[in-house]
């Protein structure tokens, strides 16, 4: 068996350790005599496995009583309609701050349920900063105010937790949740797909104030509407079994290796042995302002694109995967979530100085 380094934004990425044990218990869970895969959502081996993903990922992001825990299906897209469909709450409208690709995905969706605020964003910069605080115009009226935490595609990421005042504050952390400890209690609500830092595709994680729900629009489906899924323990409709058990392998990986202050340690420093070489480099450039850069997704890109394909198939026969950068912006990016090594960035480095060597 082999495995690439892979740096994909994702799906991605999973701790090798977590996926040899899924293996080994594929067949036959802990003596069930059956896969994860093919238990009732409702009988007694996978509500222990739901629970115990639960009060692992409370225990991770020490989450307050008062928020519930929600395993939805939908991705992050899905939450883009499913937050205003819920959080509204009679209000009329809704502030969102605009970093790039995701951002822009929310303020289109939210426009269908919403009237939406842009109350700031970093467009005049071609979006390689967060518009700082006191620059946002927020309305006192919004119903909530939304951001990215992490512009996966840009590489910029939110290194301070805005204050909102008693507007709640909604983040999208689809590519930034569990890579470092943040205070949920500032939050009104959080989102993510799970498949970048998390598991699987097709789980969605929810954390929401249990004071914001309740008051969902009348149209919205019942599988999409956080109290009725609270009130239910995410089992109104068949929850995304398999994917909820390997995201729980996954928080006990972390756990393991010191919870989020220790995933924040690792991935600082990742970060670094990249972006200090890009800082340095003649062949390579990040456009992102230094305060702003994302810890988890760097893009970069070479002084001349007709270089691009010549430096992937060098990765790839270097067994580095998925460097492309996205289709929207070009040149490279290098995803390096929780499961990534500090090995895989330095073999990375390793490589983009010798390709550099022969290039300039
Ligand atoms: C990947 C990603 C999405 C898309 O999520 P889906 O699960 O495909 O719906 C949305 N927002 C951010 C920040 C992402 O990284």
């Amino acid at each position: 068996m082999s495995r690439v380094i892979n740096f994909s934004a994702g799906p991605a990425v999973l701790p090798e350790s977590v996926l040899r044990e899924a293996a080994e218990e594929m067949p036959d869970w802990h003596g069930s005599g059956m896969s994860v895969m093919e238990m009732s959502h409702r009988g007694k081996e996978f509500i222990a496995i739901h629970a115990e993903a639960e009060s692992l990922l409370r225990e991770l992001l020490a989450i307050p009583k008062n928020y519930k825990v929600l395993f939805m299906q939908g991705g992050a897209i899905g939450e883009n309609a499913i937050v205003p469909m819920n959080l509204l709450r009679g209000k009329a409208s809704a502030d969102y701050i605009h970093t790039g690709e995701w951002s822009k995905k929310s303020i289109a969706e939210a426009k269908r349920y919403a009237k939406v605020n842009v109350a700031a964003s970093a467009e005049a910069s071609r979006f390689t900063c967060v518009p700082p605080r006191e620059s946002w115009r927020l309305d006192p009226d919004a119903a909530y105010v939304h951001i990215c935490s992490n512009e996966t595609i840009g590489g910029v990421e939110y290194h301070f937790t805005p204050d909102t005042g008693s507007v709640p504050l909604v983040a999208d952390m689809s590519s930034n949740i569990l890579s470092r400890p943040i205070d949920v209690a500032r939050y009104g609500l959080i989102y993510a797909g799970a498949q970048k830092n998390i598991g699987p595709a097709g789980l969605t994680i929810v954390i929401v104030r249990e004071d914001l729900i309740g008051q969902a629009h009348p149209f919205t489906p019942s599988a999409f509407d956080y109290k009725q899924q609270a009130d239910s323990d995410s089992m109104l409709n068949t929850p995304p079994t398999y994917a909820i058990y390997i995201a729980g392998l996954v928080f006990h990986w972390i756990k393991a290796r010191g919870g989020l202050a220790a995933m924040a340690e690792r991935n600082r420093a990742k970060a670094a042995v990249l972006y200090d070489y890009l800082e340095q480099s003649a062949l390579y450039s990040n456009p992102v302002a230094r305060a702003d850069r994302s810890l988890m997704n760097v893009p970069f890109r070479l002084k001349d694109e007709a270089l691009d394909d010549a430096f992937l198939s060098g990765a790839q026969a270097r067994g580095m995967a998925q460097l492309k950068g996205h289709r929207s912006v070009g040149g490279m990016r290098a995803s390096i979530y929780n499961a990534m090594p500090i090995e895989g960035v330095q073999a990375l480095v390793a490589y983009m100085k010798e390709f550099e060597a022969q290039h300039v």
